[in-house]
């Protein structure tokens, strides 16, 4: 049987905010600022309510103030700015995450970009992305943030290591690449029109998938002993979830250290929103 490790994401989540709690308490009795998350939902969709109540939930819970708006679809991109507008001047909110997608009539990137980016907890703002890009302090976006960590829960010194990323989104896959490469890696950066992606990941010492395409991972890609972060979430017809990569078909046949979905980046990507939020009320303590 190949010798597997599992990356644990709700644990080593889980941890992290028993962690993050403590500095959050300490925090407040020496300053007496609560870190304050302020969430915007536009629309009904359920799966977004569900993602931001257990945001909310997760707030209060680390001892923060959470603030939820949850507007209708009709909600104009006016009212959505000026709602942005309001929280960047609120001085209890520290920081601002608009659940995206939105609805199509309201312009995403302009909404993005309204959100003050000392308050951007999200990392999606230009100007902490490009600080990613230069190497400097910003907000990183909270999902490659959470796989970074996980990553070194193998491995501290990833200095050398080969990396491939699947996808190559301003969410997940560029910031991870970027990520990746600041902590010293060679990255290579695979997308749709990569020709012979089993060629590339074969090489990797760590493979991120962040594509969206259930079991497109599978033993064929992997070289034994590699680090393997399954970001994708993709509900199956029998209702159940699943990732990128074909979990059972890689542990059977490689030695390797894998994270399950669910279990594995998602718990992460929550307690990297929370990371951020206190780090913006840190950053705001005079
Ligand atoms: P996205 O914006 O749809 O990007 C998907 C990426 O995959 C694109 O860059 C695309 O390439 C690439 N791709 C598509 N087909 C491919 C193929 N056959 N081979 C190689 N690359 C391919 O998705 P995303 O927002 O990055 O999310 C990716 C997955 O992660 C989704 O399943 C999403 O639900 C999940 N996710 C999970 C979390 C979490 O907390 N666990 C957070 C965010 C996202 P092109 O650029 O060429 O189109």
């Amino acid at each position: 049987m190949p010798d597997i490790q599992l990356i644990n994401g709700k644990d080593i989540a889980a941890a992290h905010r028993t962690g993050l709690k403590t500095r959050i308490d300490d925090f407040r009795q020496q300053t007496g600022i609560t870190p304050g998350l302020a969430v915007v939902l536009v629309g009904e969709d359920p799966a977004s309510q569900v993602y931001v109540r257990s945001k909310r939930k997760m707030a209060n819970a680390l001892g923060m103030n959470s603030f939820l708006h949850l507007l209708p679809g009709s909600t104009s991109e006016d009212k959505l700015l000026k709602l942005v507008k309001d929280l960047n001047a609120a001085p209890d909110v520290h920081g601002i995450l608009v659940q995206l997608p939105l609805p199509a009539e309201i312009d995403s990137k302009k909404v993005v970009e309204a959100i003050d980016p000392e308050k951007d907890v999200d990392g999606l703002h230009p100007i902490n992305a490009g600080k990613l890009l230069l190497g400097q302090n910003g907000f990183v976006p909270c999902t490659p943030l959470g796989c970074l960590h996980l990553i070194q829960t193998v491995t501290k010194d990833l200095s050398g290591l080969h990396a491939v990323v699947i996808g190559r989104s301003h969410l997940v896959g560029k910031p991870m690449g970027q990520l990746l490469l600041n902590a010293n890696c060679t990255v290579t950066q695979a997308h749709s029109r990569t020709r012979d992606l089993p060629a590339f990941t074969r090489q990797a010492d760590i493979i991120i998938a962040a594509v969206g395409i259930p079991h497109l991972i599978t033993a064929e890609h992997i070289k034994d002993g590699a680090i393997i972060i399954d970001v994708g979430i993709n509900r199956l017809e029998d209702g159940s979830l699943t990732g990128d990569v074909d979990f059972d078909d890689v542990t059977a046949k490689h030695n390797c250290a894998i994270t399950p979905v669910p279990g594995g980046v998602g718990p992460m990507t929550i307690a990297m929103l929370m990371e951020n939020t206190f780090q913006a009320a840190q950053n705001a303590a005079p």
